[in-house]
């Protein structure tokens, strides 16, 4: 396989609901939208960095310069056999992570097409649903966060996750689960807490939360054994786990119990399953959070949840969750809780070139048109 030509669209989207965690917000999305052109085959891919550095450092800016500068000129023109080999061509350039799950993405979609199989399959997953989930951004109003959460029980999602931060975290929890006393409930801080809060944070054992996501600083493992040793909710490792060898370095030192995998956090989706293994082994199950994706990101993401480790209900939700319209059509669409992992080749959502041209502010191409 080799990309002949690759364009790279910076793609505006607006969140029909702005967003609202500890340590960022979103309203306008700028994701990088790639199509490459290879054996003719057409394959897409998607950055989903934010615009501000605020939750792992990259925004889609940095991602576009690490693209145009160093990763596509690494890849492009390039023969590879499969995503091993692919991520091989930009190892030389450390970190960058989001980027390189952007470009991996296109390379895993064009492979799963020449092989004849659904991205989920091609990735060794073998769920034929998977259970979904939402992620809810800080609401202060009581009456509007309980609507809100009762709006997703009724559709039927698995289970509800609330951002959360000090000053905003026991009481709107406790609403939540006083009117639902059995439903899963987890909380996601995004590094809002240290370790002197932790006798505040050892109160929320009493709200039986399936997991407490990142409390502590977004580079820590240490801390977090710590925090884990004192309170009974399990912590969930998000921005801490960057690759495999941080969540082997997370087990060893019980510093949680699950892990948040998202594939643009940790370079793509063959890092996702590599931390799904040390899991596995470990014992410990794992779950897919989000990034507000567009479909094209959000079809990859069903993917990884397909794999037989991900035994949480993730945060991958329908495309209606956040967007009036999606760029892929049809959208993706949850039914009672639950996504259809497709068994078509490829991504299994087809992209609507029409729409993704209709919203780029900037765009680069690379290599020869074929
Ligand atoms: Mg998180």
């Amino acid at each position: 396989m080799r990309i002949e030509h690759l364009e790279i669209f910076r793609v505006g989207m607006s969140l029909h609901t702005p967003f609202e965690a500890s340590s960022h917000g979103a309203k306008e999305l700028n994701h990088l939208i790639f199509r490459a052109e290879a054996n003719g085959l057409v394959g897409w891919g998607e950055c989903c960095a934010p615009n501000d550095p605020y939750y792992m450092g990259e925004t889609w800016g940095t991602c576009w310069h690490i693209l145009r500068d160093f990763l596509v000129p690494m890849v492009v023109g390039k023969d590879f056999a499969d995503g091993d080999a692919f991520n091989a061509l930009m190892a030389r350039v450390k970190g960058n992570n989001f980027a390189k799950a952007g470009l991996e993405m296109v390379a895993l979609d064009l492979l799963s097409q020449e092989a004849g199989q659904p991205l989920a399959r091609y990735i060794g997953g073998t769920l034929k649903k998977i259970a979904s989930g939402v992620s809810l951004g800080m609401q202060r109003d009581k009456g509007k966060l309980l609507d809100i959460v009762g709006r997703y029980v009724d559709e039927g999602y698995r289970r509800v996750k609330l951002k959360i931060m000090p000053g905003f975290d026991f009481e709107p929890l406790s609403w939540v689960r006083e009117r639902w006393p059995d439903l899963p409930i987890m909380a996601d801080a995004n590094s809002a807490y240290t370790l002197a809060d932790a006798a505040h944070l050892k109160k929320f054992d009493g709200l039986d939360l399936m997991m407490i996501e990142q409390p502590l600083a977004w580079n820590d493992i240490v801390e977090h054994a710590a925090l884990q040793k004192m309170i009974a909710t399990p912590v969930c490792l998000d921005e801490s786990i960057r690759d495999a060898a941080d969540a082997a370095r997370a087990v060893s030192e019980k510093a949680c119990g699950t892990i948040n995998i998202k594939a643009p956090r940790v370079g793509g989706l063959i890092e996702a399953k590599r931390i799904q293994e040390v899991m596995r082994e470990a014992q410990l199950p794992v779950w897919c959070g989000g990034m507000h994706e567009y479909g094209i990101g959000r079809a990859a993401a069903v993917a990884l949840c397909s794999l037989p480790g991900f035994t949480l209900p993730g945060d991958i939700s329908g495309s209606d969750k956040y967007f009036n319209e999606d760029i892929v059509d049809p959208p993706i669409v949850a039914v009672r809780g639950e996504i259809t992992v497709p068994d078509t080749p490829g991504l299994g959502w087809q992209p609507d070139e029409e729409r993704i041209r209709a919203r780029i502010r900037d765009q680069m191409a690379f290599g020869t048109a074929t």
